[in-house]
């Protein structure tokens, strides 16, 4: 088969990864005989750079244009001070909206070999842990109305949060599906005791919960849920929470793995194209330095494999090449720690990666 497959390379250590994964999905099509077309278009600041825009109207149509997109990293010191609506962050909010991607599922995986890199006490760590947070991607307050005022005490700003019904029913349908083929319990997290709209998010995914008898459901603070999280992260299978606290949450669940480098993501929406990225971001203090860790990548290439193109023995295939290099003891330097052994470059870890392919 053919696929078509978008790259947005972006900034920092983004061009250094997605090369990585390229490297890989290029080895997995010779073995199972599919061919991957690459097309690279411009994101972020280096886009503004080319362009004078974060998000060029050609970017947005070769995405839509391709089967799949595969994403690194936007942004960095260099665009800092631009105005919002010409930050690099601003084409991710842009390419997400254009793509109608209003699912985020981010696997927070703690592998066995990474145990010691957990900054949690090794009793919490000990049976390692597995879950799937699916957050909601196109809206609440990163799309709600913002703007600045002149307020009570002098100049103010304003960020509003507003959840229709539509969208809570759906991102709750994806969590739901998600948790019947995992281990079938679900935690919807909100902050409905101060917040409307996580009253409403509430209600609707109690509404779901009985379409679903099977599926062990329960709602948690945000609060508490970070907590929680902290504490006792295998008590979590499947999470569904809103943008804004899935953003968070996901940080925090990428920490406690051990590896912000390690993490892989998703976005869908309604049809198979999807776009799929690195939960980190562009990394500019090791930017050009190949020190870069590319599976996170590596692996947003093996769920774009699975999800976009039900190739799910080749990602499989990927994602067991990935366990054995960390099994033999191979890391980069994210992973080390602080230790005094000598850290595997981005180049010589896809090496080893490709060569256990
Ligand atoms: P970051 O994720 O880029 O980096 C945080 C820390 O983790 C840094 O010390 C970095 O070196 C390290 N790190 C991240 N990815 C790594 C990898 N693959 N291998 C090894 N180490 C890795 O977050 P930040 O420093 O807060 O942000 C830097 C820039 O990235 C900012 O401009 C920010 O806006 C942008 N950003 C982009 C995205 C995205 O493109 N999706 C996400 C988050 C942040």
């Amino acid at each position: 088969m053919n696929y078509n497959i978008a790259l947005l390379k972006g900034d920092g250590i983004g061009p250094e990864i997605v090369d990585s994964a390229v490297k890989v999905l290029e080895k997995i099509g010779a073995k199972y005989n599919h061919t991957f077309n690459f097309t690279p278009y411009l994101i972020g600041g280096c886009a503004i750079d080319a362009t004078g825009a974060p998000l060029p109207e050609e970017t947005v149509k070769g995405c839509l244009a391709s089967d799949s997109v595969l994403l690194g990293a936007v942004g960095g010191p260099k665009w800092d001070t631009l105005p919002g609506n010409l930050r690099p962050e601003k084409a991710l909010l842009g390419i997400r909206a254009a793509l109608e991607l209003f699912t985020n599922l981010r696997p927070a995986k703690l592998y066995p070999a990474l145990k010691g890199a957990s900054p949690l006490r090794a009793d919490i760590v000990e049976k390692g842990f597995d879950l799937m947070i699916v957050r909601e991607l196109t809206g609440g307050i990163y799309f709600g109305e913002r703007g600045r005022r002149d307020g009570k005490y002098g100049p103010e700003a304003y960020d509003t949060e507003a959840y229709s019904r539509m969208e809570i029913e759906r991102i709750g349908r994806v969590a739901f599906e998600t948790a019947m083929k995992r281990d079938k319990k679900l935690v919807s997290i909100d902050k409905a005791n101060v917040l409307e709209t996580s009253r409403l998010w509430r209600e609707i995914m109690h509404e779901m919960s009985k379409e679903y008898p099977e599926v062990e459901y329960s709602d948690m603070l945000v609060d508490n849920a970070a907590m929680q999280l902290v504490k006792n992260p295998r008590q979590f299978d499947v999470i569904v929470t809103s943008n804004m606290f899935g953003d968070i949450l996901s940080d925090e669940a990428s920490q406690i793995t051990g590896s912000i480098g390690m993490l892989a993501s998703s976005s869908l929406g309604n049809t198979k194209r999807g776009l799929y990225e690195p939960i980190h971001g562009s990394a500019p203090d090791i930017a050009g330095q190949n020190k870069a860790n590319p599976i996170a990548t590596i692996l947003s290439a093996a769920m774009m494999l699975r999800y976009s193109f039900d190739l799910s023995e080749e990602a499989k295939c990927i994602e067991d090449a990935v366990d054995r290099v960390l099994e033999k003891g191979y890391r980069t330097a994210d992973l080390l720690g602080g230790s005094n052994e000598t850290p595997l470059t981005c180049t010589e870890i896809t090496e080893k990666i490709l060569e256990e392919l």
